[in-house]
Protein backbone atom coordinates (compact mmCIF):
# COMPACT_ATOMS: atom_id res chain seq x y z
CA UNK A 1 0.00 0.00 0.00
CA UNK A 2 1.18 3.42 -0.92
CA UNK A 3 1.37 6.22 0.97
CA UNK A 4 1.10 9.50 -0.15
CA UNK A 5 1.92 13.41 0.89
CA UNK A 6 4.28 15.04 2.26
CA UNK A 7 7.21 13.04 4.55
CA UNK A 8 10.72 13.40 5.03
CA UNK A 9 11.86 10.08 3.74
CA UNK A 10 9.97 6.98 2.09
CA UNK A 11 7.40 5.92 4.75
CA UNK A 12 6.98 2.37 5.57
CA UNK A 13 3.79 0.11 4.46
CA UNK A 14 1.22 1.62 6.84
CA UNK A 15 -1.96 0.36 8.00
CA UNK A 16 -2.99 2.67 10.31
CA UNK A 17 -6.39 0.88 11.14
CA UNK A 18 -4.33 -2.36 12.28
CA UNK A 19 -4.18 -1.73 15.92
CA UNK A 20 -1.04 -4.13 16.41
CA UNK A 21 1.06 -2.62 13.60
CA UNK A 22 4.40 -1.49 14.70
CA UNK A 23 5.08 -3.98 17.36
CA UNK A 24 8.81 -4.80 15.36
CA UNK A 25 9.41 -1.75 14.29
CA UNK A 26 13.13 -0.87 13.24
CA UNK A 27 14.69 2.59 14.10
CA UNK A 28 14.20 3.42 10.45
CA UNK A 29 10.20 2.67 10.67
CA UNK A 30 9.88 4.25 13.91
CA UNK A 31 11.25 7.73 12.65
CA UNK A 32 9.14 7.69 9.90
CA UNK A 33 6.12 6.97 11.60
CA UNK A 34 6.42 9.53 13.83
CA UNK A 35 7.73 12.49 11.16
CA UNK A 36 6.16 15.20 10.71
CA UNK A 37 5.52 16.83 6.95
CA UNK A 38 8.23 19.07 5.58
CA UNK A 39 8.37 23.05 6.35
CA UNK A 40 7.15 23.92 3.37
CA UNK A 41 3.89 22.76 4.68
CA UNK A 42 3.41 23.69 8.12
CA UNK A 43 -0.50 23.59 8.34
CA UNK A 44 -1.21 20.71 6.49
CA UNK A 45 -0.30 17.20 8.16
CA UNK A 46 -1.47 13.96 5.77
CA UNK A 47 -4.13 11.67 6.72
CA UNK A 48 -4.35 8.51 5.39
CA UNK A 49 -7.73 7.71 4.37
CA UNK A 50 -8.41 4.27 3.78
CA UNK A 51 -11.93 2.57 1.86
CA UNK A 52 -12.30 0.20 5.04
CA UNK A 53 -11.50 0.62 8.65
CA UNK A 54 -10.97 4.23 8.74
CA UNK A 55 -9.24 5.32 11.85
CA UNK A 56 -11.48 8.01 13.70
CA UNK A 57 -10.58 9.72 16.74
CA UNK A 58 -13.52 8.67 19.18
CA UNK A 59 -16.29 10.95 19.48
CA UNK A 60 -16.55 11.04 23.48
CA UNK A 61 -19.05 14.46 23.96
CA UNK A 62 -18.45 16.42 27.03
CA UNK A 63 -20.71 14.52 29.20
CA UNK A 64 -20.69 17.01 32.27
CA UNK A 65 -23.56 19.11 31.31
CA UNK A 66 -26.54 17.18 33.08
CA UNK A 67 -30.16 19.21 32.61
CA UNK A 68 -30.48 21.34 34.39
CA UNK A 69 -34.04 23.53 32.94
CA UNK A 70 -36.26 21.13 32.41
CA UNK A 71 -37.61 17.83 33.96
CA UNK A 72 -38.15 14.82 31.72
CA UNK A 73 -40.55 12.79 31.57
CA UNK A 74 -41.43 9.64 30.02
CA UNK A 75 -43.06 9.61 26.50
CA UNK A 76 -45.62 7.22 26.06
CA UNK A 77 -46.97 7.49 22.87
CA UNK A 78 -45.66 6.11 19.17
CA UNK A 79 -42.18 8.20 19.24
CA UNK A 80 -41.66 5.68 22.74
CA UNK A 81 -42.45 2.26 20.77
CA UNK A 82 -41.04 2.75 17.61
CA UNK A 83 -37.60 3.37 19.74
CA UNK A 84 -38.27 -0.12 21.38
CA UNK A 85 -38.98 -1.56 18.19
CA UNK A 86 -35.80 0.03 16.60
CA UNK A 87 -33.68 -1.89 19.63
CA UNK A 88 -35.33 -5.37 18.32
CA UNK A 89 -35.16 -4.29 14.69
CA UNK A 90 -31.16 -3.55 15.01
CA UNK A 91 -30.97 -6.70 16.68
CA UNK A 92 -32.10 -8.20 13.92
CA UNK A 93 -30.70 -6.22 11.01
CA UNK A 94 -27.07 -6.58 12.25
CA UNK A 95 -27.86 -10.60 12.67
CA UNK A 96 -28.85 -10.07 9.58
CA UNK A 97 -25.33 -8.36 8.81
CA UNK A 98 -23.30 -10.98 10.43
CA UNK A 99 -24.59 -13.76 8.48
CA UNK A 100 -23.76 -11.72 5.06
CA UNK A 101 -20.38 -10.80 6.70
CA UNK A 102 -19.44 -14.57 7.01
CA UNK A 103 -20.19 -15.50 2.91
CA UNK A 104 -18.27 -11.96 2.14
CA UNK A 105 -15.11 -11.85 4.37
CA UNK A 106 -13.29 -13.19 1.50
CA UNK A 107 -13.18 -10.61 -0.73
CA UNK A 108 -13.94 -8.10 1.76
CA UNK A 109 -9.97 -9.21 3.15
CA UNK A 110 -9.14 -9.13 -0.65
CA UNK A 111 -10.39 -5.44 -0.63
CA UNK A 112 -8.96 -4.28 2.24
CA UNK A 113 -5.38 -5.15 1.38
CA UNK A 114 -6.04 -3.68 -2.28
CA UNK A 115 -7.77 -0.40 -0.93
CA UNK A 116 -7.08 2.90 -2.20
CA UNK A 117 -4.98 5.35 -0.14
CA UNK A 118 -6.28 9.15 -0.46
CA UNK A 119 -4.62 12.04 1.46
CA UNK A 120 -6.82 14.11 3.21
CA UNK A 121 -6.32 17.09 4.65
CA UNK A 122 -7.03 18.39 8.13
CA UNK A 123 -6.23 21.32 10.09
CA UNK A 124 -2.88 21.81 12.21
CA UNK A 125 -3.08 23.37 15.31
CA UNK A 126 0.25 24.48 16.29
CA UNK A 127 1.06 24.08 20.03
CA UNK A 128 2.81 27.05 21.59
CA UNK A 129 5.13 26.60 24.86
CA UNK A 130 3.54 28.57 27.71
CA UNK A 131 5.05 31.41 28.55
CA UNK A 132 5.35 30.93 32.35
CA UNK A 133 5.63 27.53 33.33
CA UNK A 134 2.00 26.36 35.10
CA UNK A 135 3.66 24.00 37.92
CA UNK A 136 -0.17 23.12 39.10
CA UNK A 137 -1.83 19.90 38.58
CA UNK A 138 -3.78 19.59 35.76
CA UNK A 139 -6.91 18.92 38.66
CA UNK A 140 -5.77 21.84 40.41
CA UNK A 141 -5.60 23.97 37.06
CA UNK A 142 -8.72 22.46 35.32
CA UNK A 143 -11.21 20.67 37.87
CA UNK A 144 -11.13 22.85 40.89
CA UNK A 145 -13.92 24.79 42.55
CA UNK A 146 -15.05 26.54 41.37
CA UNK A 147 -15.07 24.85 37.76
CA UNK A 148 -16.81 22.22 37.39
CA UNK A 149 -15.84 18.84 38.84
CA UNK A 150 -14.35 16.15 36.78
CA UNK A 151 -16.57 13.68 33.91
CA UNK A 152 -15.92 10.10 32.95
CA UNK A 153 -15.33 12.50 29.14
CA UNK A 154 -12.23 13.59 31.29
CA UNK A 155 -10.86 10.19 32.46
CA UNK A 156 -11.55 8.34 29.66
CA UNK A 157 -10.63 10.65 26.72
CA UNK A 158 -6.73 10.12 27.59
CA UNK A 159 -7.27 6.18 26.85
CA UNK A 160 -6.88 7.66 22.97
CA UNK A 161 -3.72 10.13 23.69
CA UNK A 162 -2.75 11.40 27.09
CA UNK A 163 -1.31 14.34 25.47
CA UNK A 164 -3.38 15.39 23.22
CA UNK A 165 -6.06 15.85 25.69
CA UNK A 166 -4.00 17.73 27.57
CA UNK A 167 -2.76 20.37 24.79
CA UNK A 168 -6.79 20.57 24.46
CA UNK A 169 -7.08 21.86 28.09
CA UNK A 170 -4.32 24.19 27.81
CA UNK A 171 -5.41 25.30 24.31
CA UNK A 172 -9.07 25.49 24.25
CA UNK A 173 -10.38 24.90 28.14
CA UNK A 174 -12.10 21.39 26.76
CA UNK A 175 -12.06 19.19 23.61
CA UNK A 176 -13.13 21.49 20.81
CA UNK A 177 -16.49 21.27 19.30
CA UNK A 178 -15.69 20.08 15.83
CA UNK A 179 -18.65 19.25 13.25
CA UNK A 180 -18.82 15.80 14.04
CA UNK A 181 -19.78 16.56 17.53
CA UNK A 182 -22.23 18.73 17.12
CA UNK A 183 -23.41 16.30 14.49
CA UNK A 184 -23.49 13.66 17.14
CA UNK A 185 -24.93 15.96 19.62
CA UNK A 186 -27.76 16.70 17.12
CA UNK A 187 -28.25 12.48 17.02
CA UNK A 188 -28.21 11.98 20.59
CA UNK A 189 -30.76 14.48 21.27
CA UNK A 190 -33.40 13.01 18.68
CA UNK A 191 -32.72 9.52 20.74
CA UNK A 192 -33.15 11.05 23.62
CA UNK A 193 -36.33 12.78 22.57
CA UNK A 194 -37.59 9.56 21.47
CA UNK A 195 -38.24 8.14 24.90
CA UNK A 196 -38.50 11.64 26.86
CA UNK A 197 -40.62 15.08 26.84
CA UNK A 198 -38.81 18.02 28.56
CA UNK A 199 -41.04 20.29 30.59
CA UNK A 200 -39.31 23.51 32.03
CA UNK A 201 -39.20 24.38 35.45
CA UNK A 202 -37.55 27.12 37.10
CA UNK A 203 -34.90 27.23 39.28
CA UNK A 204 -33.45 30.14 41.73
CA UNK A 205 -30.78 28.55 43.78
CA UNK A 206 -27.93 26.22 43.66
CA UNK A 207 -29.42 23.84 45.74
CA UNK A 208 -32.36 23.70 43.34
CA UNK A 209 -29.73 22.83 40.30
CA UNK A 210 -28.72 20.19 41.90
CA UNK A 211 -32.18 19.09 43.05
CA UNK A 212 -33.63 18.78 39.47
CA UNK A 213 -30.95 16.92 38.27
CA UNK A 214 -31.47 14.60 41.17
CA UNK A 215 -35.02 14.46 40.20
CA UNK A 216 -34.12 13.83 36.23
CA UNK A 217 -32.42 11.06 37.68
CA UNK A 218 -35.70 9.68 39.76
CA UNK A 219 -37.59 9.87 36.51
CA UNK A 220 -35.12 8.51 34.34
CA UNK A 221 -35.30 5.57 36.71
CA UNK A 222 -39.34 5.11 36.46
CA UNK A 223 -39.21 5.43 32.82
CA UNK A 224 -36.57 2.43 32.99
CA UNK A 225 -39.65 0.19 34.95
CA UNK A 226 -42.40 1.87 32.62
CA UNK A 227 -40.97 1.33 29.20
CA UNK A 228 -37.82 -0.61 29.52
CA UNK A 229 -35.75 1.88 27.99
CA UNK A 230 -34.33 5.38 29.26
CA UNK A 231 -31.70 7.36 27.98
CA UNK A 232 -29.51 10.09 29.25
CA UNK A 233 -29.54 8.52 32.32
CA UNK A 234 -27.17 10.65 34.94
CA UNK A 235 -24.40 9.14 37.26
CA UNK A 236 -22.61 10.72 40.00
CA UNK A 237 -19.77 9.36 42.45
CA UNK A 238 -16.72 9.44 44.34
CA UNK A 239 -13.33 8.02 41.99
CA UNK A 240 -10.27 7.62 44.06
CA UNK A 241 -11.64 10.38 46.28
CA UNK A 242 -12.83 12.64 43.62
CA UNK A 243 -16.27 13.45 42.61
CA UNK A 244 -17.11 12.88 39.20
CA UNK A 245 -20.22 12.81 36.69
CA UNK A 246 -21.13 10.85 33.88
CA UNK A 247 -24.49 10.57 31.71
CA UNK A 248 -25.18 7.05 29.99
CA UNK A 249 -26.79 7.11 27.15
CA UNK A 250 -28.76 4.33 26.93
CA UNK A 251 -30.29 1.88 29.95
CA UNK A 252 -32.41 -0.74 29.00
CA UNK A 253 -34.06 -4.31 29.32
CA UNK A 254 -32.86 -5.38 25.75
CA UNK A 255 -30.16 -7.91 25.59
CA UNK A 256 -27.72 -6.58 22.73
CA UNK A 257 -26.12 -10.30 22.49
CA UNK A 258 -27.48 -13.31 24.09
CA UNK A 259 -24.75 -15.79 22.76
CA UNK A 260 -22.09 -12.75 24.53
CA UNK A 261 -23.68 -12.65 27.78
CA UNK A 262 -24.13 -16.27 28.10
CA UNK A 263 -19.86 -17.18 27.43
CA UNK A 264 -19.39 -14.05 30.03
CA UNK A 265 -22.24 -15.84 32.81
CA UNK A 266 -20.58 -19.18 31.71
CA UNK A 267 -16.98 -18.09 32.75
CA UNK A 268 -17.70 -16.23 35.77
CA UNK A 269 -19.26 -19.04 36.81
CA UNK A 270 -16.45 -21.63 35.94
CA UNK A 271 -14.17 -19.07 37.61
CA UNK A 272 -16.79 -18.86 40.83
CA UNK A 273 -16.81 -22.36 41.16
CA UNK A 274 -13.17 -22.96 41.30
CA UNK A 275 -13.41 -24.77 37.80
CA UNK A 276 -9.86 -24.83 36.00
CA UNK A 277 -10.66 -21.56 33.19
CA UNK A 278 -10.09 -19.01 36.07
CA UNK A 279 -11.08 -15.42 34.89
CA UNK A 280 -9.26 -13.16 37.60
CA UNK A 281 -10.47 -10.01 36.17
CA UNK A 282 -14.15 -10.75 36.49
CA UNK A 283 -16.18 -8.72 38.81
CA UNK A 284 -16.90 -9.57 42.42
CA UNK A 285 -20.50 -8.63 41.52
CA UNK A 286 -20.63 -10.86 38.59
CA UNK A 287 -24.38 -12.40 38.09
CA UNK A 288 -23.74 -16.26 37.68
CA UNK A 289 -26.46 -18.44 35.70
CA UNK A 290 -28.54 -18.56 38.96
CA UNK A 291 -29.56 -15.02 39.02
CA UNK A 292 -31.28 -15.92 35.72
CA UNK A 293 -32.76 -18.88 36.65
CA UNK A 294 -34.60 -19.29 40.08
CA UNK A 295 -33.92 -22.20 42.10
CA UNK A 296 -30.13 -21.80 42.26
CA UNK A 297 -28.99 -21.00 45.76
CA UNK A 298 -28.75 -17.67 47.31
CA UNK A 299 -28.44 -15.07 45.07
CA UNK A 300 -29.87 -11.60 44.09
CA UNK A 301 -32.92 -12.87 42.59
CA UNK A 302 -33.73 -15.26 45.29
CA UNK A 303 -33.56 -12.71 47.95
CA UNK A 304 -36.30 -10.84 46.28
CA UNK A 305 -38.53 -13.33 46.32
CA UNK A 306 -40.98 -13.31 49.49
CA UNK A 307 -40.89 -9.84 48.92
CA UNK A 308 -44.26 -7.57 47.30
CA UNK A 309 -41.70 -7.03 44.66
CA UNK A 310 -41.17 -7.96 41.45
CA UNK A 311 -37.06 -9.00 41.29
CA UNK A 312 -35.81 -6.31 39.07
CA UNK A 313 -34.63 -7.22 35.33
CA UNK A 314 -31.42 -6.86 33.71
CA UNK A 315 -29.54 -3.52 32.75
CA UNK A 316 -28.03 -3.61 29.88
CA UNK A 317 -26.03 -0.42 28.93
CA UNK A 318 -25.67 0.66 25.73
CA UNK A 319 -23.29 3.93 24.46
CA UNK A 320 -24.09 5.50 21.43
CA UNK A 321 -20.95 6.63 18.92
CA UNK A 322 -20.91 8.36 15.85
CA UNK A 323 -19.08 7.73 12.73
CA UNK A 324 -18.29 9.41 9.93
CA UNK A 325 -16.77 6.11 8.12
CA UNK A 326 -19.65 3.56 7.36
CA UNK A 327 -17.29 0.96 9.46
CA UNK A 328 -16.75 -0.02 12.73
CA UNK A 329 -13.54 0.86 14.82
CA UNK A 330 -11.17 -2.14 15.06
CA UNK A 331 -11.07 -3.44 18.74
CA UNK A 332 -7.71 -2.80 20.21
CA UNK A 333 -6.61 0.91 21.35
CA UNK A 334 -9.07 2.48 18.71
CA UNK A 335 -11.89 1.11 21.22
CA UNK A 336 -10.10 1.69 24.07
CA UNK A 337 -11.87 5.35 25.09
CA UNK A 338 -15.05 3.60 24.31
CA UNK A 339 -14.30 0.33 26.75
CA UNK A 340 -13.52 2.49 29.82
CA UNK A 341 -16.51 4.80 29.23
CA UNK A 342 -18.50 2.13 29.42
CA UNK A 343 -16.55 0.34 32.08
CA UNK A 344 -16.83 3.31 34.15
CA UNK A 345 -20.03 3.70 33.87
CA UNK A 346 -21.54 0.64 35.09
CA UNK A 347 -19.13 1.34 37.99
CA UNK A 348 -20.97 4.55 38.98
CA UNK A 349 -24.42 3.31 38.37
CA UNK A 350 -23.52 -0.08 40.56
CA UNK A 351 -22.02 2.48 43.26
CA UNK A 352 -25.49 4.24 43.68
CA UNK A 353 -27.43 1.15 43.53
CA UNK A 354 -25.76 0.18 46.30
CA UNK A 355 -26.00 3.20 48.16
CA UNK A 356 -22.55 3.16 48.34
CA UNK A 357 -22.07 6.77 47.37
CA UNK A 358 -21.17 9.69 50.46
CA UNK A 359 -23.47 11.71 49.10
CA UNK A 360 -21.93 14.70 51.38
CA UNK A 361 -18.49 14.41 49.07
CA UNK A 362 -21.08 15.88 46.52
CA UNK A 363 -22.69 17.97 48.10
CA UNK A 364 -19.73 19.65 49.47
CA UNK A 365 -18.22 19.73 45.93
CA UNK A 366 -21.06 22.00 44.65
CA UNK A 367 -20.53 23.90 47.60
CA UNK A 368 -24.53 23.03 48.43
CA UNK A 369 -26.23 23.21 51.79
CA UNK A 370 -27.94 19.72 52.17
CA UNK A 371 -30.37 20.91 54.74
CA UNK A 372 -31.48 24.01 52.78
CA UNK A 373 -35.22 23.98 51.75
CA UNK A 374 -35.78 23.98 47.72
CA UNK A 375 -37.25 27.54 46.86
CA UNK A 376 -40.81 27.84 47.03
CA UNK A 377 -40.48 29.11 42.73
CA UNK A 378 -39.03 25.71 42.30
CA UNK A 379 -41.30 23.50 44.79
CA UNK A 380 -44.67 25.54 42.90
CA UNK A 381 -42.91 24.64 39.44
CA UNK A 382 -42.25 20.56 40.06
CA UNK A 383 -45.72 20.40 41.74
CA UNK A 384 -47.25 21.80 38.72
CA UNK A 385 -46.25 18.86 37.03
CA UNK A 386 -48.06 15.83 35.65
CA UNK A 387 -45.71 12.73 36.45
CA UNK A 388 -48.21 10.25 35.72
CA UNK A 389 -47.03 9.15 31.89
CA UNK A 390 -43.81 7.86 33.71
CA UNK A 391 -45.20 7.77 36.92
CA UNK A 392 -45.76 3.70 37.85
CA UNK A 393 -45.48 1.83 40.78
CA UNK A 394 -44.26 -1.97 40.59
CA UNK A 395 -45.38 -2.22 44.51
CA UNK A 396 -48.81 -3.92 43.92
CA UNK A 397 -50.06 -3.43 47.58
CA UNK A 398 -48.89 0.29 47.15
CA UNK A 399 -51.08 3.12 45.14
CA UNK A 400 -48.56 5.55 43.33
CA UNK A 401 -47.60 8.99 45.38
CA UNK A 402 -49.26 11.66 44.89
CA UNK A 403 -46.78 13.93 42.55
CA UNK A 404 -47.19 17.40 45.14
CA UNK A 405 -47.12 15.30 48.04
CA UNK A 406 -44.05 13.73 47.20
CA UNK A 407 -42.37 16.99 46.08
CA UNK A 408 -43.06 18.58 49.31
CA UNK A 409 -41.79 15.42 51.41
CA UNK A 410 -38.26 15.76 49.60
CA UNK A 411 -37.54 19.30 49.90
CA UNK A 412 -34.14 18.89 50.49
CA UNK A 413 -31.17 17.62 48.58
CA UNK A 414 -30.45 15.56 52.06
CA UNK A 415 -33.97 13.50 51.63
CA UNK A 416 -34.29 14.03 47.99
CA UNK A 417 -30.95 12.46 47.88
CA UNK A 418 -32.27 8.85 50.38
CA UNK A 419 -35.02 9.50 48.04
CA UNK A 420 -33.31 8.81 44.59
CA UNK A 421 -31.38 5.92 46.69
CA UNK A 422 -34.87 4.17 47.36
CA UNK A 423 -35.65 4.16 43.71
CA UNK A 424 -32.25 2.66 42.30
CA UNK A 425 -32.88 0.37 44.97
CA UNK A 426 -36.54 -0.56 43.47
CA UNK A 427 -35.19 -0.77 40.13
CA UNK A 428 -31.91 -2.49 40.55
CA UNK A 429 -30.97 -5.43 42.65
CA UNK A 430 -26.82 -5.24 44.19
CA UNK A 431 -25.67 -7.39 46.86
CA UNK A 432 -22.53 -8.46 47.48
CA UNK A 433 -22.35 -11.61 45.62
CA UNK A 434 -24.29 -10.23 42.37
CA UNK A 435 -25.80 -7.09 40.78
CA UNK A 436 -28.98 -7.00 37.91
CA UNK A 437 -26.39 -4.55 35.92
CA UNK A 438 -25.11 -7.20 32.82
CA UNK A 439 -21.40 -7.29 32.90
CA UNK A 440 -22.24 -7.21 29.09
CA UNK A 441 -21.34 -3.71 27.82
CA UNK A 442 -22.36 -2.37 24.37
CA UNK A 443 -21.23 0.55 21.97
CA UNK A 444 -23.85 1.18 19.10
CA UNK A 445 -21.92 2.83 16.34
CA UNK A 446 -24.27 5.41 14.07
CA UNK A 447 -23.60 7.05 10.75
CA UNK A 448 -22.71 11.14 11.55
CA UNK A 449 -24.83 11.86 8.29
CA UNK A 450 -28.12 9.99 9.18
CA UNK A 451 -27.92 8.26 12.62
CA UNK A 452 -28.50 5.11 10.56
CA UNK A 453 -26.79 1.69 12.85
CA UNK A 454 -23.79 0.70 11.43
CA UNK A 455 -23.32 -2.00 13.55
CA UNK A 456 -22.34 -3.12 17.53
CA UNK A 457 -19.32 -4.07 19.68
CA UNK A 458 -20.01 -5.48 22.47
CA UNK A 459 -17.27 -6.39 25.27
CA UNK A 460 -17.24 -7.77 29.01
CA UNK A 461 -16.73 -5.03 32.08
CA UNK A 462 -13.84 -6.26 33.45
CA UNK A 463 -13.09 -4.98 37.61
CA UNK A 464 -9.77 -5.12 37.66
CA UNK A 465 -8.86 -3.03 34.09
CA UNK A 466 -11.30 -0.44 35.04
CA UNK A 467 -9.54 -0.14 38.83
CA UNK A 468 -6.22 0.06 37.39
CA UNK A 469 -6.87 2.60 34.32
CA UNK A 470 -8.72 4.99 36.39
CA UNK A 471 -6.00 4.67 39.30
CA UNK A 472 -3.33 5.49 36.98
CA UNK A 473 -5.29 7.76 35.38
CA UNK A 474 -6.26 9.85 38.46
CA UNK A 475 -2.26 9.77 39.12
CA UNK A 476 -1.65 12.30 35.65
CA UNK A 477 -5.31 14.28 37.05
CA UNK A 478 -3.26 15.00 40.40
CA UNK A 479 0.16 15.63 38.62
CA UNK A 480 2.04 12.51 40.36
CA UNK A 481 3.34 11.41 37.29
CA UNK A 482 4.39 12.94 33.72
CA UNK A 483 2.11 13.40 30.41
CA UNK A 484 1.97 10.66 28.25
CA UNK A 485 2.09 10.14 24.55
CA UNK A 486 1.35 7.57 22.18
CA UNK A 487 3.19 4.05 22.39
CA UNK A 488 4.83 3.23 18.63
CA UNK A 489 2.16 1.05 18.65
CA UNK A 490 -0.34 3.53 18.08
CA UNK A 491 1.62 6.26 16.09
CA UNK A 492 -1.05 6.22 13.52
CA UNK A 493 -2.89 8.49 15.94
CA UNK A 494 -0.25 11.24 15.62
CA UNK A 495 -1.66 10.98 11.93
CA UNK A 496 -4.79 12.35 12.28
CA UNK A 497 -3.81 14.70 15.23
CA UNK A 498 -4.62 18.49 14.75
CA UNK A 499 -1.62 18.81 17.21
CA UNK A 500 0.90 16.41 15.48
CA UNK A 501 2.56 19.90 14.31
CA UNK A 502 5.43 20.81 17.49
CA UNK A 503 4.25 17.98 19.46
CA UNK A 504 7.10 17.59 22.17
CA UNK A 505 6.27 13.45 22.59
CA UNK A 506 6.34 13.14 18.52
CA UNK A 507 8.98 15.20 18.31
CA UNK A 508 11.31 13.44 21.26
CA UNK A 509 10.64 9.81 19.74
CA UNK A 510 11.75 11.00 16.36
CA UNK A 511 14.93 12.49 18.20
CA UNK A 512 15.24 9.05 19.80
CA UNK A 513 15.08 7.03 16.91
CA UNK A 514 17.68 9.19 15.32
CA UNK A 515 20.24 8.41 17.75
CA UNK A 516 20.07 4.98 17.80
CA UNK A 517 19.86 4.71 13.97
CA UNK A 518 23.52 6.99 14.42
CA UNK A 519 24.43 4.43 17.29
CA UNK A 520 23.99 1.19 15.05
CA UNK A 521 25.59 3.14 12.11
CA UNK A 522 28.48 3.61 14.05
CA UNK A 523 28.58 -0.06 15.33
CA UNK A 524 28.53 -1.44 12.08
CA UNK A 525 31.17 0.66 10.59
CA UNK A 526 33.26 -0.09 13.97
CA UNK A 527 32.62 -3.91 13.10
CA UNK A 528 33.78 -3.80 9.71
CA UNK A 529 36.68 -1.78 11.09
CA UNK A 530 36.58 1.37 9.81
CA UNK A 531 36.52 3.42 12.86
S1 LIG B 1 0.97 13.96 17.85
FE1 LIG B 1 0.66 11.89 18.63
S2 LIG B 1 1.64 11.87 20.67
FE2 LIG B 1 1.37 14.02 20.06
S3 LIG B 1 -0.57 14.64 20.96
FE3 LIG B 1 -1.03 13.98 18.89
S4 LIG B 1 -1.55 11.79 19.06
FE4 LIG B 1 -0.55 12.40 20.97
Amino acid sequence: MAVHGPTQQPAPTIDPADSDYGSDLDNDAWDAIFSQPPESQPTIIPQLKIEESVVEEPILPDDAEPQTHSLRLARIRENLEAAIRDLDGVAGELEQKREQHKVEIEYEREEEFFAAVEVEEVKATSVEPESVIDTRSPLERFRTKPKKPLSVTDLVSPAWCELQYWYSLTKYGRVRRTPAMKQGSKIHKEKEMEVHTEVPVEIATKEDRLGLRLWNIIQGLRTLRTTGLTRELEVLGVVEGEVVVGIIDEVSYYCPDYEMEQSILEAAETARNGGKKQQASLPPDQRTMNDFFPGGGSTSQNLWLGTLHQPPKTLYLVDIKTRNSKTLPKSGSQMRPTQMQLMLYRRLLHALAANEVDAEKIFERYDLEPQKPFSDVFIAGMGSIDFSASQHSDEPMASDPDPVEEILSYNTLSSLWAHMIAEFARTISVTPLSSSISPLLTAEFRAASDGAVIGRRSFAFEEGVIKGYVKDEMRWWRGERETKGVDVEEAFKCGICEFSEGCEWRVGKVEEARVRARERGMGMRRGRGKI
